[in-house]
């Protein structure tokens, strides 16, 4: 049997006064249960007390609230958590919540795998099978602010959201602008969209079109000085170079009143952290608004990389910065379960090899 009746989770206030007026409802009723839904954490009509009883009937008929089904979630030895999230019955996506003293940051995923296939990246092994839905990248907000305590002094536990975990969320603009519009709605989550942070490969049509529709900040993907060797480790280089990369990059900056742009760059060992990557890199972004966040890379199953040494990974950044480049250095956190940067995996089953058909027998996929 299928159940025809609308998801309310996922709806960004536009689209749920729009729900609202076709049951003959005041906006007012949006705003409503969007502090339900979010603010309180509250998934039944029944306790939604401020709303008529009718009104509550007549929801529990023809509407829902449905979050992700929790599959596992696991702890690290450093207060971090992951997160196994299904998405279908043979599949699911992870959550990652990294407490710091000052914030507390939610590293959320918008696609079921990823089909960038960047070379150094544990989700690409996995390939790609689809898009998350608006109610599942928020879902994964809700699921997390729900279990975690508030931090000392009653301060909230999530403070930051990044879309960093798998897939790429401007591959999945559809589904990823309506959740990041509640994350930013003061009837949603209420974080500023200074502390919502969207990464990218580098998809450039998209970064363009943010802008406009919901300039959060934005972080990309660099992780090589060239073409020749962005090309090698993250495959869309060949479509959007990198002078086009970052003429995007510049052009978001400016629309955004000249907030920086953040630069990922992931520390391979003799691959992209020599002086003379460090050297280019400076050439790049020297007096733009840009700040470059140096990842040491963290190894998974089957790869050949290799993680550049510590006192490597400061010369670089000591580079950078006397080049007049702002760097830091990205702390790894929760490697001991597997939730470091890269290391994300879920469970993915492949399109194109469910298609030919290769040793998936069994397995139902969703159209
Ligand atoms: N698709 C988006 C978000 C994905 S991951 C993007 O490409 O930006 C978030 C960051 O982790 C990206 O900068 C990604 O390149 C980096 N990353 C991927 N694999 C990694 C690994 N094994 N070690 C360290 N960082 C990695």
């Amino acid at each position: 049997m299928t159940d025809s009746r609308t998801n309310l989770l996922g709806l960004p206030m536009e689209g749920m006064i729009a729900f609202f007026d076709a049951l003959g409802e005041k906006p007012f009723r949006a705003r409503q249960v969007m502090k339900w839904i979010y603010a309180r954490g509250v998934d039944d009509f029944e306790s939604m007390t401020d709303l008529s009883k009718d009104l509550r009937a007549r929801l529990a008929q023809e509407a829902e609230i449905r979050l992700p089904e929790i599959g596992a979630v696991q702890d690290s030895e450093d207060g971090t958590v992951k997160w196994f999230l299904r998405t279908d019955e043979h599949q699911g996506i992870e959550t990652v919540y990294i407490p710091e003293p000052s914030r507390g940051t939610l590293c959320i995923s918008s696609q079921v795998g990823c089909a960038m296939d960047c070379s150094f990246c544990a989700t690409a092994q996995q390939g790609f099978n689809r898009n998350l839905t608006a109610a599942e990248i928020v879902g994964q907000v809700l699921i997390a602010k729900r279990m975690l305590e508030p931090g000392p002094d009653g301060r909230r536990a999530i403070t930051n959201v990044v879309l960093m975990g798998m897939g790429e969320p401007l591959a999945n603009y559809r589904n990823v602008v309506p959740a990041l519009k509640i994350l930013i709605d003061d009837f949603g989550f209420e974080l500023s969209r200074r502390r919502v942070t969207l990464s990218t490969s580098g998809i450039v049509p998209w970064i363009d079109k943010l802008a406009d529709d919901c300039n959060v900040a934005l972080a990309v993907s660099l992780h090589a000085p060239h073409d020749a060797l962005r090309n090698e480790l993250v495959p869309i280089n060949r479509r959007y170079p990198i002078a086009k990369l970052l003429d995007a990059c510049w052009r978001y900056a400016s629309a955004y009143s000249s907030r920086q742009v953040t630069f990922e760059y992931v520390m391979l060992d003799g691959v992209n952290d020599g002086r003379e990557h460090a050297d280019r890199l400076i050439r790049l972004l020297r007096n733009r608004p840009a700040k470059v966040n140096l990842i040491p890379f963290n190894p998974f199953p089957g790869t050949h990389y290799r993680r550049s040494p510590d006192d490597v990974i400061d010369r670089f950044r000591e580079r950078l910065l006397g080049g007049g480049v702002l760097a830091t250095t990205r702390r790894t956190r929760g490697d001991d379960i597997d939730a470091a940067c890269g290391q994300l995996a879920g469970r993915v089953v492949d399109r194109m090899r469910v298609r030919l058909g290769k040793k998936l027998i069994g397995v139902t996929v969703q159209a």
